[in-house]
């Protein structure tokens, strides 16, 4: 008998699991261009306003734990911001505070999801919502998004398989993700519109993380959940790590802002879920706090780090649009690129086949798609400064034609 549960074997987070591959060519003294987290914080500097506040807190013997569902000040700023953003009402009770948007996902799967529950993921899909909820027992019905398109759900292959679903395997929830990673696409309002129909017809709860909210390229416009989903159980996701620059502070937002039975049963059970733990880290919520009441200063950092973005993410774009071995579709929002190889006219078998070689001939460690859920597209950070990435895409390029078949 192993002493290790069932369960514990779908805890795997493909984009942030340390290769063994890259380690050992580290060993050997590679230097190994990452282009495989999205980690902004290793990128740009977290705004010292915020830093300052996260100093301050310390200073002021903010040390010790927090309510379990996040400080009063915390909860306040985050309503606020989807007032102030989306024109959402949100009571202050209706928001907690969790340890990153991940923690949120984890809870919430661990309160809703029983052996054998069914849940749907749009695929591709953030990782970690297929292992959590496998590790919790769930099984994800598979959505999809329009061919070519990633701002729109091919809504109707949704309600077909849901339409031939008992009742018991209908789905307790619908998980959307806007903007996306790692296609960087962002949901239109009528996107929107149709999967808030769906969850409201098969009675589901919607959840959406909009994490990247405001990391929107070329002025790309946004609409939260929050917009369209009133009177429809729905809980959005969002957090500290990306708009604000700041993913090791551990601090994200779980929003419920409807008062039905569903959602309050959601909601009570999450408040359980955070006294468990006790507390949120208690000056990263007071910094954070700082960072969504302090908006002109927030507006001037986060324009600084876009116009970089934008630029990283155009050249990113421009160089791979180049290689015919690909197809790559430019991102709205975020800082990702999602192309699809054209695998039958490489010597690779498969996605993984390619990043491992590209990783030991090239020393550059993309992520393969399969870990999306999707075979045969790669990932690619374009966060990386504009000389190593110029550097790296212009060698995937040249390496796709190298490996390219004959007559290809
Ligand atoms: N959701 C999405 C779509 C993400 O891309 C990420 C991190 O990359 C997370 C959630 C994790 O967020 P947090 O740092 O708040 O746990």
């Amino acid at each position: 008998m192993s002493i290790l549960s069932k369960r514990s074997r779908f805890a795997k987070n493909v984009i942030s699991e340390e290769s063994k591959l890259a380690a050992e060519l580290a060993r050997k003294g590679k230097i190994i261009i990452r282009l495989n987290t999205g980690d902004p914080a290793k990128y740009f500097r977290t705004p010292k306003y915020i830093i300052d506040a996260y100093v301050s807190a310390l200073r002021r013997n903010m040390t010790g734990y927090s309510k379990g569902e996040g400080t009063l000040e915390l909860e306040r700023a985050v309503a606020k911001r989807y007032k102030r953003m989306y024109g959402v009402d949100v009571d202050n009770k209706s928001v907690i505070i969790t340890s990153g948007v991940s923690e949120a996902i984890y809870y919430l799967n661990s309160e809703i999801i029983n052996r054998g529950d069914r849940a749907v993921i749009f695929k591709p899909y953030y990782p970690q919502y297929s292992a959590y909820l496998m590790m919790h027992g769930g099984k994800a019905i598979f959505g999809r998004y329009n061919k070519k398109n990633d701002c729109e759900f091919d809504i109707d292959d949704l309600n077909r398989k849901l339409k031939r679903l008992s009742k018991k395997r209908l789905p307790k929830y619908i998980l959307v993700t806007t903007p996306n990673n790692p296609t960087g696409g962002v949901l239109g309002r009528n996107a929107l519109k149709e999967v808030v129909d769906t969850a409201n017809e098969y009675g589901s709860v919607l959840i959406s993380d909009e994490i990247y909210d405001e990391i929107l390229l070329n002025k790309t416009k946004f609409v939260s959940i929050g917009e369209v989903a009133e009177g429809v159980p729905h809980i959005i996701l969002n957090g500290a790590s990306k708009n604000f620059d700041a993913t090791g502070f551990r601090v994200g937002f779980a929003i419920i802002p409807e008062q039905d039975k569903l959602s309050m049963e959601i909601k009570d059970r999450l408040y359980d879920y955070v006294l468990t733990r006790l507390s949120v880290n208690t000056p990263a919520q007071h910094a954070i706090t700082e960072a969504l009441n302090n908006v002109s200063q927030h507006k001037k950092e986060l324009s600084i780090m876009l116009r970089e973005i934008e630029k990283r993410v155009e050249l990113s774009f421009s160089i791979l649009s180049e290689n015919r071995y690909i197809d790559v579709v430019k991102p709205k929002a975020a800082f990702y690129l999602f192309p699809k190889l054209h695998i039958n006219e490489l010597k690779f078998r498969n996605d993984t086949e390619f990043m491992e070689e590209l990783l030991k001939k090239e020393s550059i460690w993309i992520r393969e798609g399969c870990g999306f859920g999707i075979k045969n597209y790669f990932r690619v950070v374009s966060l990386a400064d504009k000389d190593i990435l110029n550097d790296a895409l212009n060698r995937i390029n040249t390496f796709c034609k190298k490996n390219a078949k004959r007559g290809s």
